[in-house]
């Protein structure tokens, strides 16, 4: 039994993930950026939406919360370590918590890095992992609140989920992350073909997201620095990157 998830692309960037449980019949809505389009596209499929789930502060990622609810009576769960700027929640959640999506229980894990007390879920038995701006498609959240040292470790907790995990970030960054990971690793041929891949997406308009931890673990400059060192010397690369 799986999830099916849906990617609701907002604002210039923004994928919203509605993730519908069809064995129970609920819906989560996973960072809603804005509200309109989300609701749109629960309502397209028949599914109202029960729960949003929230990885972090920023406007981004929680801008939709107040009209969903409005408009649906859902759930807000958010991150406890975030209260001061999220502001309400139903229910605030850390490491160790679990929220459900019908029979499916999402783990909760503290990622740090891109905010102080970012977090991310993950659905064990659908393989299916949200991760807001903590990791991108060969690419990491911008150290807003974090340390190296915190976002590093971080990402070795989601690099040690399985390979098959599909990994639903929060932007289409890809193009430009890859074209940064070519500068860190040119000699790396799964990312140069990954690279060839998602031009041709591109030039299609098409997404590049989901990803996987497979392929994550093959071509992310981020999560295969060896030191924190490494990882702080490519985040500042990206930094000042423009390509
Ligand atoms: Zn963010
Ligand atoms: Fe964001």
């Amino acid at each position: 039994m799986t999830l099916e998830v849906v990617r609701v692309p907002v604002l210039s960037d923004n994928y919203v993930w509605l993730v519908h449980d069809a064995a129970s019949g609920e819906t989560a809505v996973v960072d809603p950026a804005v509200a309109e389009p989300v609701l749109e596209a629960a309502a397209a499929r028949g599914w109202r939406i029960g729960q949003i789930l929230n990885t972090h502060w920023h406007p981004d990622h929680v801008g939709g919360n107040a009209a969903i609810v409005a408009a649906t009576g859902a759930r807000v769960i958010a991150p406890q370590g975030e209260q001061a700027r999220i502001g309400t929640a139903d229910r605030w959640v850390g490491e160790g918590d679990s929220v459900m999506i019908g029979a499916h229980r999402g783990r909760v894990l503290d990622v740090p890095g891109h905010t102080a007390g970012h977090i991310a879920y993950v659905f064990d038995d659908a393989g299916a992992l949200f991760c807001g701006d903590t990791l991108f498609a060969m690419g990491c959240g911008r150290l807003f609140e974090g340390t190296p040292d915190q976002m590093f470790a971080s990402l070795a907790k989601l690099m040690a989920l399985p390979d098959a995990t599909a990994v639903y970030c929060a932007h289409e960054y890809t193009a430009s992350n890859g074209r940064f990971a070519l500068t860190v690793e040119p000699g790396n041929a799964a990312l140069a073909d990954r690279m060839a891949e998602v031009v041709a997406l591109r030039e299609r308009g098409e997404a590049t997201v989901p990803s996987t931890i497979a392929l994550e673990r093959a071509t992310n400059p981020f999560t295969r620095a060896r030191s924190v060192d490494e990882f702080a010397a490519r985040r500042a690369g990206k930094d000042a990157f423009r390509g």
